[in-house]
């Protein structure tokens, strides 16, 4: 495992580096909600990015480095894990089907606001968030969580057995991918020193003038 991992890791930071010279420094404000997949992420840790870099720089890197977690957990669950696997196609299937904006976006975008930050002075006519709440179809009571089935005590005992093995799988793949990724840091450290540093020098330098001009 821990060699498909490795070329996975080495893969995902080759799409990032193929992408990273497309990015630009933004001059909107940060974003007010944090953001799960990098707050406090070991792999940010791993890969030297957990410090002075731009949050979608970050994040491109760090959500296609989810993505191959998430597979692989994915494959073990649906190999070895039968009542979980079922488990989780059953809420599959519970979902309401409509418009889901956050859907199907490239890694770069993936996990991010669908929406900019509301502007009170400039209000939108609609937000992507506000279409998606219009769309989706009134929870039926009669589905839903209300509606799963009673499990016994053996399977629920069985089911947290399943459980703990794929906290146990996800864990170790965590490790595995966090040491790939630790290989990757000279790349990644070199890409930001071309890439992204001078475009946020600039900006800081920008400010600068901007600040110390007389009014
Ligand atoms: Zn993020």
């Amino acid at each position: 495992m821990a060699d498909s991992i490795e070329g996975q890791v080495r893969s995902a930071v080759d799409a990032w580096l193929r992408w990273l010279p497309r990015w630009r420094i933004g001059t909107a404000r940060g974003r007010t909600r944090v953001c799960r997949t990098c707050f406090g992420s070991p792999v940010a840790v791993a890969a030297g990015l957990d410090h002075d870099v731009p949050h979608a720089v970050q994040h491109a890197l760090l959500n296609r480095l989810r993505h191959i977690v998430d597979a692989e957990v994915d494959r073990y669950t649906a190999r070895n894990l039968p009542l979980v696997d079922r488990e989780l196609r059953r809420a599959a299937e519970g979902e309401p089907a409509g418009y889901r904006p956050e859907a199907d976006l490239a890694p770069e975008f993936d996990g991010l606001d669908v929406d900019p930050e509301p502007d009170p002075s400039q209000p939108f006519l609609f937000t992507l968030a506000g279409l998606a709440a219009q769309e989706a179809p009134p929870a039926d009571p009669a589905e839903g969580p209300t509606a799963e089935p009673e499990f016994s005590e053996e399977a629920k005992q069985a089911l947290r057995r399943e459980l703990a093995l794929a906290d146990e799988h996800a864990q170790s793949v965590g490790t595995a991918l966090c040491f790939a990724v630790a290989g990757q840091r000279e790349r990644i450290a070199d890409a930001l020193s071309r890439l992204v540093e001078p475009q946020v020098d600039d900006l800081l330098a920008e400010l600068s003038r901007t600040l110390e001009q007389p009014r």
